[in-house]
């Protein structure tokens, strides 16, 4: 019969649960997937941000086309209109009488002075800042003027272009260098040439009403060019008197000379590069305007010094039959802040998207990876009940096997414990049949002598024979009592046991042998107050046997004393009880010491000793919760053996203390 090792005790295998191994490989693949789904949103930012800044400026840019349209049609309208409403006049001034009879008759002083009249009452009536009459050589024959000094320095200037065969031109006032807009008709008779009306509109006011919206509004700038590719009109007057580009000196020099335009031609605005202005409207780089009303702020900037320039939409309209241009050039300031808020617009838009996908992708993902999870989680949890059913398995049938084996270890004590007070028994024959022979003997003596008293009538002799006898049959009885007990196998019922009758009742059953010996048997007093909880018969069976073995001890002991005593045990506030057997015996080796509680171990001779005493005691005393111990006495405290072993203590009643 081998009892259970802890080795042999199942332990659950080592062997680990399936690893997910599709999450494993699917990793690097998510993480490629993650990695374009980044990149792809940072494109379709991009995407967006570029997208969104190209339309919003497309769409601002046509509108803002469309505005400075509309208003170079105003603008064209405006001036078209202002001289239009001139344009009928030296026509008409030519059927007049009073300047026909000048021409016919130059020298009639009356004549002259009625021309002069007629001549100022029409400037003053139309608005015209000159007019005069000039014969066909071109002296000046009348005057709006007073003197004719203005009219004759007007010729002298422009002659040429009042020679040559335009019915009107453009020129800058020579003092205060506003524009002039000259109107010309030449009167002939049969052919032969008399002279020539020149009307003189300064275009001053209208000119004032452009600057004075340029300032108001610092989006718009409006240039009128002429045909020699000069700004003679601008709200902007610091771009007055330049050309729109660069002129070699040979044509610069001829216009200068032209006297046109009054002082000299200042530098290029270069406003539209090589290839010039286009009809559809264009962004341009324009000089930068630190002043705009300042007519010095944008004079060319020294030599060798690049000039600041601002990007503007230009635009433009030709007014034909006055060889001009209109150009408008609108600040598209707006259209681009309005681009930069649509690129980020769209840029947010892009991202948006980029991080929708993202935000599904892993979330398909994640749900993906939960799927596998849970599907691992479910092998994993199948394998781990088939593994633990399996070890349940193994473990019941161990179980089975333990409590077969335990049963059977049980069933052995118990008969070895038989065995063992057999032997006790055993050994205490001899001892007994002396106890019981002894008062048989004298009850034998006892009763003749009663009979031959009664026969001579003593009966108080009787008496106190049959007195005797009670006594003897009493004690008889006590011992029968005694071993009858000691041989049947009691079950394990706890009760209150009185400590000094327990020890009483085992010194009985060994009466015979501590007269024999003659041992000198010290019950202390304090054992009579002490009660404990355990089954009585073992308890007694455990005195039999330190009893026993004490007096085998002390066999060839000079003084020969067994003394039993008690004490509380240490630290337990008084709840146990420790009881001490100590003789005055040889004692024992102390190697031999650990052996003592060894099945079978006994120094006795063959035949004496089965060395299972000490080991049933010992299991006795651990079932009721006790220890047994031994130590060997020194020799100044008497020598010998002690036993002692510890019990629950009790009340007389069973209460616990
Ligand atoms: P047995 O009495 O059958 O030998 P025990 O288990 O009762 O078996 O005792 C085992 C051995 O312990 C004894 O053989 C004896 O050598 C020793 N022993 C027991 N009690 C004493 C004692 N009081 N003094 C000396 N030796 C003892």
């Amino acid at each position: 019969m081998t009892p259970p090792s802890n080795n042999s005790a199942p332990s659950l295998p080592e062997t680990p649960l399936a690893a997910p191994t599709g999450l494993l490989q699917r990793l690097p693949q998510s993480l490629l997937r993650t990695r374009f789904l980044v990149y792809l949103t940072l494109l379709l930012t991009l995407a967006g941000m570029a997208l969104g800044q190209r339309m919003s400026e497309r769409t601002s840019m046509q509108q803002l086309a469309a505005v400075a349209a509309e208003r170079l049609e105003l603008y064209a309208g405006s001036l078209e209109a202002e001289l239009a409403r001139h344009a009928y006049l030296p026509s008409l001034m030519a059927i007049d009488a009073d300047l026909q009879a000048l021409l016919v008759s130059p020298e009639d002083t009356t004549v002259r002075l009625r021309a002069d009249r007629k001549l100022a009452g029409i400037k003053v009536r139309s608005g015209l800042s000159l007019s005069f009459v000039t014969d066909a050589e071109g002296r000046v024959l009348a005057s709006s003027e007073p003197q004719t000094a203005a009219a004759e320095a007007v010729v002298r200037r422009l002659g040429a272009h009042l020679r040559s065969s335009h019915a009107h031109f453009f020129a800058a006032n020579e003092h205060n260098g506003s524009t002039d807009y000259f109107l010309l008709h030449n009167i002939s008779r049969a052919g032969r040439p008399l002279g020539q009306i020149v009307l003189r509109l300064n275009l001053a006011p209208l000119e004032a009403t452009w600057v004075d919206q340029g300032l108001r509004s610092q989006g718009e700038k409006l240039l009128v060019v002429d045909d020699k590719e000069v700004v003679i009109m601008s709200s902007v007057p610091a771009w007055k008197y330049r050309l729109l580009s660069e002129l070699s000196a040979a044509e610069r020099d001829e216009l200068q000379t032209s006297g046109r335009y009054a002082g000299p031609l200042r530098g290029a605005l270069n406003l539209f590069g090589d290839d010039g202005l286009h009809d559809e409207a264009r962004v341009v780089n324009v000089p930068m305007l630190q002043n705009p009303a300042a007519p010095e702020a944008s004079s060319p900037p020294p030599e060798g010094k690049a000039e600041s320039t601002q990007k503007l939409l230009a635009q433009q309209r030709a007014l034909l039959p006055l060889a001009l241009r209109l150009v408008t050039l609108s600040d598209p300031a707006e259209v681009w802040r309005q681009a930069r808020y649509a690129a980020w617009g769209g840029a947010a838009v892009g991202a948006l998207i980029g991080l929708l996908a993202l935000y599904l992708a892993s979330r398909r993902r994640a749900h993906d990876q939960l799927l596998q999870a849970s599907e691992a989680l479910r092998l994993a949890h199948a394998q781990l009940e088939a593994q633990v059913a399996e070890r349940t398995q193994e473990l019941s049938q161990t179980n089975q096997e333990l409590k077969r084996q335990i049963a059977q270890r049980l069933q052995a004590e118990d008969e070895l414990m038989q065995a063992a007070k057999l032997a006790v028994l055993g050994q205490m024959s001899a001892g007994i049949a002396h106890e019981v022979n002894q008062p048989l003997t004298a009850l034998r003596a006892l009763s003749r002598n009663s009979l031959l008293l009664l026969e001579k009538g003593r009966t108080d002799s009787v008496g106190n024979n049959l007195r005797t006898i009670d006594e003897m049959v009493e004690r008889m009885t006590g011992i029968t009592r005694q071993l009858k007990s000691f041989a049947r196998k009691a079950e394990l019922v706890q009760a209150p046991v009185s400590l000094a009758s327990a020890v009483r009742g085992a010194k009985l059953l060994l009466e015979h042998r501590l007269q024999a010996e003659q041992v000198d048997f010290v019950l202390s007093p304090e054992l009579d107050q002490v009660w404990v909880r355990c089954e009585p018969n073992r308890l007694e069976q455990v005195l039999v046997n330190l009893f026993a073995n004490a007096v085998d001890a002390m066999k060839d002991a000079p003084h020969k004393r067994l003394a039993v005593s008690s004490a509380a045990l240490p630290e337990s506030d008084g709840r146990r009880v420790l009881l001490r057997v100590s003789d005055s015996g040889a004692g024992m080796a102390a190697d031999l010491l650990p052996r003592l509680f060894e099945p079978f171990f006994t120094t006795k001779p063959a035949g004496q000793g089965l060395g299972l005493g000490l080991v049933i005691s010992s299991k006795i005393i651990h079932e009721f919760g006790g220890s047994l111990r031994a130590h060997v006495r020194p020799a100044d405290q008497g020598g010998g053996m002690c036993f002692e072993f510890d019990l629950e203590v009790c009340t007389r009643d069973g209460i616990n203390v």
